[in-house]
C-alpha cells in the first residue's frame, strides 16, 4: 500500500503573542508529510520549490521516509512564502503575506513510481491543481482526503466543487463549513456539504476538537487542553495527515476505524501547536505519540 501527499512545501513567517520567526520551513505539504511518517507511510510527495529552498529541509522530509522525487525544483524561481499573526486567542489570525512564486504555475507531476497508490492527501492547494493530481493517476486511490479553505471558495468556487465532488472525505474548518453551505448549524451544513459528493465530512474547530461526519452517523473528538499553545501554524494540516497516515496504516477507511484515525489527527495536531513551524513535529518518539493517545484516552473515558 502506498500514499501520495499533495500541498505546499514553503516559507513561513509567524507572529504570535509568544515571539515571531523569520523565515521557516512549513507548507501544507510539509506538515502532512512529516505528521503521515510516524504512521509508517514512506509517504510519495507531490510538491514544487524554488531554487532558494534549502537542500537540508528535503533532506529532512527524506530522514522522515519521504520520497521527494514529485517535488519539483524551479532552479529560477523563488519558494512560495506565506506569513501570518495569530491575535491572543490563537484560535483566529491574521494573512500577512501570500507569495504564490513556484504556486502560480505548479503544474504537478506524478512520477511513475507513485501510480497505484491506493490512498490520496490532497492538501490544501488551488483546487485547479488537486483535481489535475486526481485526473494524472492512473487508477483511482481508494480513498481520496481533500483539505481546502475560505481563500478558493471566495475566488474559485465553481473549481472547488467540482472538485470536491470527486473526493471520499472533506476536511475544512467550521467557518468554511459554514461558509460552503450557507447554513449556521454545523449539523445542517454537514448535510449539504456531503450531498456536494462526499461521503464523509470532518469539521474542525480549533481548540475545541473536530467532527466527523458520514450519513447521519457524528463523532465528535475533543483537542487536547494545552497550558501553552506557541503556534497553531500548520495544525490543520497535522491533523489530516494523522488521519489519513493511521487509515493507510490499517487498511480499513471504514466510520469506525476513521473515528480512531480522528483521534490520531488530534494527537498528531497537539505536538504541532507547542513549538513554532515544525520544531516539535520533526522530533516525535513512538512514546510521545503512545503517551498522547493514552491521555485522549483518559480524556474521554466516561461510564454511563
Ligand atoms: P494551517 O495552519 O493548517 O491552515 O496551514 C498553514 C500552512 O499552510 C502554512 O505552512 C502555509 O505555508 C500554508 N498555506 C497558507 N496559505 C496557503 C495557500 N494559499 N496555498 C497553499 N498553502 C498555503
Amino acid at each position: 500500500m502506498s500514499l501520495i501527499t499533495v500541498g505546499s512545501v514553503a516559507f513561513d513567517a509567524i507572529e504570535s503573542p509568544y515571539g515571531k520567526t523569520d523565515k521557516i520551513i512549513g507548507g501544507a505539504g510539509t506538515y502532512i508529510t512529516l505528521a503521515t511518517s510516524y504512521f509508517g507511510a514512506n509517504p510519495k510527495v507531490v510538491s514544487v520549490v524554488g531554487g532558494d529552498f534549502p537542500n537540508v529541509a528535503l533532506e529532512m522530509l527524506k530522514n522522515h521516509g519521504a520520497d521527494v522525487e514529485g517535488i519539483q525544483i524551479k532552479a529560477d524561481e523563488k519558494t512560495f512564502f506565506w506569513s501570518g499573526k495569530y491575535h491572543n486567542d490563537m484560535n483566529s489570525r491574521d494573512t500577512l503575506v501570500t507569495e504564490l512564486n513556484v504556486l502560480e504555475k505548479f503544474d504537478p507531476i506524478i512520477p511513475r513510481n507513485y501510480q497505484d497508490a491506493d490512498f490520496l492527501m490532497l492538501g490544501n492547494l488551488a483546487p485547479t491543481v488537486q483535481r489535475t493530481v486526481i485526473e494524472r493517476l492512473s487508477q483511482r486511490p481508494k480513498l481520496i482526503v481533500m483539505d481546502t479553505m475560505n481563500f478558493w471558495m471566495d475566488i474559485m468556487l465553481d473549481e472547488l466543487l467540482k472538485t470536491i465532488a470527486l473526493v471520499d472525505v472533506l476536511v475544512i474548518n467550521d467557518e468554511e463549513a459554514r461558509q460552503l453551505s450557507g447554513e449556521y448549524s454545523l449539523v445542517r451544513a454537514a448535510k449539504k456539504v456531503m450531498a456536494m459528493g462526499p461521503k464523509f465530512l470532518i469539521i474542525k474547530k480549533g481548540e475545541h476538537g473536530a467532527l466527523l461526519f458520514h450519513k447521519d452517523q457524528i463523532f465528535s473528538a475533543p483537542a487536547l487542553p494545552l497550558e501553552e499553545v506557541f503556534d497553531p501554524t500548520g495544525a490543520g494540516d497535522t491533523f489530516a495527515g494523522g488521519f489519513i497516515g493511521h487509515l493507510h496504516k490499517t487498511g480499513d477507511i471504514s466510520f469506525e476505524n476513521m473515528k480512531t484515525a480522528v483521534i490520531m489527527g488530534s494527537v498528531m495536531a497537539s505536538f504541532t501547536v507547542e513549538k513554532f513551524g515544525t520544531d516539535r513535529l520533526q522530533y516525535l518518539s513512538q512514546e510521545d505519540i503512545d503517551n498522547r493517545v493514552e491521555k485522549f484516552v483518559q480524556l474521554t473515558k466516561f461510564s454511563s
